[in-house]
């Protein structure tokens, strides 16, 4: 992580996700006004979640605000995940401008579902034992990879660096990633993700195709 910059301000949001289904504010206790309008917004996308309680700053140093146990996206998941709601959101997003479209793409076929390998965790960060992984602020996303709705496999370990229909695929939303994204890890950042993508929201920029 010794490179990194401040990152870029993300690419705006699909008007038609954030603001043209606009339905009533729904009551959120115990979320600020500024967390209401994201579960509102994440509402607005189509997602199943339920509000999860805050995680209190513990000895560990791992929070969680504003979290969401994500049950579905645009599409399945293979098992929820939690996360916070502007992680949430900027997934959703991503999934909507390129997951699914690079899918139709390249396949042919619609995305199915997103196999993730976890969201929010309390642990230290890969490298720099001393600092919370962005994963222990629910700020972070793992994948395995992917299934089509037709059960076309997607896999981070086998397909990354396969010259198939499945390694353009991954290739390319990893690429994509790290518009979306902050730090941006994969099999070609370390030995820790040779099976798995990490995308996070971070303040910090790194792109690793
Ligand atoms: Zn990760």
């Amino acid at each position: 992580m010794a490179a990194c910059a401040p990152r870029p301000a993300p690419p705006p949001a699909t008007p038609a996700v954030l603001s043209s289904l606009s339905p009533p504010r729904t009551p959120w206790p115990g979320r600020t006004d500024q967390q209401a309008i994201c579960l509102g917004e994440l509402t607005a996308t189509g997602a199943k979640f339920e509000p999860i309680a805050q995680a209190e700053p513990g000895k560990d140093g791992c929070t969680l605000e504003n979290g969401v146990r994500l049950i579905s996206t645009t599409v399945q998941l293979v098992r929820p995940v939690e996360m916070t709601c502007p992680m949430a959101v900027r997934l959703v997003q991503f999934e909507r401008e390129v997951l699914a479209p690079e899918a139709l793409r390249v396949f042919n076929a619609p995305l199915g579902q997103i196999n993730h390998a976890g969201g929010f965790t309390c642990k230290r960060m890969t490298g720099n034992a001393s600092r919370i992984s962005e994963h222990g602020h629910g700020r972070a996303i793992d994948l395995w990879g992917f299934r089509l709705r037709d059960n076309t496999r997607i896999s981070v370990a086998d397909d990354y660096r396969a010259s198939s229909k499945a390694g353009e695929y991954l290739r390319t939303v990893q690429r994509e990633a790290c518009r979306y994204f902050g730090v941006v890890l994969g099999p070609t950042s370390d030995a820790a993700h040779a099976k798995s993508l990490h995308w996070d929201i971070s303040q910090w920029a790194k792109c690793s195709v």
